[in-house]
């Protein structure tokens, strides 16, 4: 098979997280029972008109902010026409020529860094066309020999996040729609759950002999449901192409769809089956205007992304993999920044919530939200090891109790008596139990041996039952045995 590069594009829809839907005071939900959350607007009764969620507005500019992109002092929006049972109105209102976000970029890879497949991913930019807002359609669902529409959706916000065909490999891809989904997260414009359908994918895609060469045709892929289907469609359709091309084969403009299954892309419809869309302002609504001081209050008020919250951690003591797990979730990445407002040490509150209390969530199959042990109790007990009220030890016991009963370390360690014991005198006494227990280990020790001392910690450890204060354990018996 010759070699060839890919040239690919992203076309991923984001719902808006708001209260209501886009142009009516309907709740936007999920999972409630079919047809229940519409009114005369969503359902495109003849003469209700659409009035703009100021709230979805907001956001899709805050996304465009956060990815680099030029916001439209002047915008609209456009009826796009098209005859589908997912749409009442006939026409879903959009945005055509002049979308609120031009001409930004997400950044992926870096030196060291892994792309999905394991390989490589160096620095590259990812240039973003546009980003425009519309409303969704209505949900459709095929069974046997029947189709239902759920209009709970019609009239979703959403967002359609458009890039440039920057792409050249899968991994840059997965890495693309990483990146986005942590944006749109962090700024809390979408949940961006895919089994939701809260934000979905196309792919755009086709092959070239070289770089300089003009692009080829360009295929479309659909019904992309998950970031690692994304990846396996794009090394699929290279494949493909490369076979049809190598072959002699002329490739036709074409929208496929994916069967995760098979593994196989399918044909769906042609170019000549492509719709004419006859996009025009929509008479019913005023065209959107921002000031220069709505721009920079927008501005001024940006949530801090991953990549800098990233860089602030690894300023303040956590390694690189540290502060990447404790940011690869904003629940997670803000549960830590409320529990460190009160510890000294934020590197081993780090070790504490990756290592123990991510392990007992995912035990109980819980998220950090549903968490039994706040953040505030988590501060409690990191400090109770980093101050040496516990040892390291004990806490290990101290936490699993914190998550079964929800109540605060100091609580726990008083109510079991497991305060480590860093009165000299009663360590003293320990340490003299285990001096004459064990001559041997004395001999040895005196005879010129220093590893036989952590031995002796170690009984004196024992004897305190977990309790003795390590460093004082260990200063005590140096001094007894010189
Ligand atoms: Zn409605």
């Amino acid at each position: 098979m010759s070699n060839y590069e890919a040239v690919i594009g992203l076309e991923v829809h984001c719902q808006v997280r708001t209260a209501s839907k886009m142009f009516c005071s309907c709740a936007n939900t999920f999972g409630a029972e079919p047809n229940t959350h519409t009114c005369p607007v969503c359902m495109g009764y003849p003469g209700t008109l659409p009035v703009p969620n100021k709230e979805a507005i907001r956001k899709a500019v805050i996304a465009g902010l956060l990815t680099g992109c030029e916001i439209a002092r002047f915008s609209k929006f456009d009826r796009k026409s098209y005859f589908y049972p997912d749409l009442p109105k006939n026409y879903q209102i959009s945005q055509y020529d002049m979308p609120f976000c031009t001409d930004g970029c997400i950044n992926v890879g870096g030196e060291g860094v892994k792309g999905f497949s394991g390989d490589e991913l160096p620095a590259k930019r990812i240039g973003i066309t546009r980003i425009h807002l519309e409303e969704d359609p209505a949900k459709l669902s095929h069974y046997q020999g029947a189709s239902g529409a759920d209009y709970n959706r019609a009239g979703v916000p959403l967002i359609e996040i458009v890039s440039e065909p920057d792409m050249r490999t899968a991994d840059e891809a997965y890495a693309y729609l990483t990146s986005l989904k942590e944006i749109m997260q962090y700024g809390n414009i979408s949940d961006c759950d895919m089994e939701k359908g809260q934000m979905r994918c196309d792919v755009n895609i086709s092959l070239r002999k070289s770089s300089s060469d003009p692009f080829g045709t360009k295929i479309e892929l659909k019904n992309l449901n998950s970031f690692r289907a994304v990846h396996r469609a794009i090394e699929y359709e290279m494949w493909r192409q490369a076979q049809e091309l190598d072959a002699g084969r002329t490739l036709r403009q074409e929208t496929r769809g994916w069967n995760d299954d098979s593994g196989e892309s399918y044909l769906m419809r042609t170019k000549e089956q492509a719709h004419d869309y006859r996009y025009f302002p929509d008479p019913d609504l005023l065209p959107v205007t921002f000031t220069e001081e709505e721009i920079s209050e927008f501005k001024a008020n940006l949530p801090e992304l991953p990549a800098a919250m990233r860089a602030r951690l690894v300023a303040g003591g956590l390694t690189e993999y540290d502060a990447g797990v404790v940011t690869a979730d904003r629940h997670l990445a803000a549960y830590f920044d409320e529990a460190a407002k009160s510890v000294k040490n934020p590197k081993l509150l780090a070790n504490w919530i990756i290592s123990e209390l991510l392990r007992e969530l995912s035990a109980a199959g819980m998220d950090i939200t549903e968490s039994p042990i706040t953040p505030a109790n988590m501060a409690e007990l990191v400090n109770a090891v980093d101050g040496g009220s516990i040892s390291g030890k004990i806490g290990k016991d101290v936490l699993p109790e914190m998550f079964a009963t929800g109540k605060g370390a100091n609580e726990i360690i008083k109510e079991k008596g497991l305060a480590q014991v860093s009165d000299a005198g009663a360590v003293e006494g320990f340490v003299d139990q285990a001096i004459a227990a064990n001559p041997a280990q004395v001999e040895q020790y005196k005879a010129g041996n220093p590893k036989v001392l952590q031995f002796l910690v170690g009984q004196v450890m024992k004897l305190s039952k977990g309790k003795a204060n390590p460093k004082l354990v260990s200063d005590i018996l140096a001094e007894k045995l010189k």
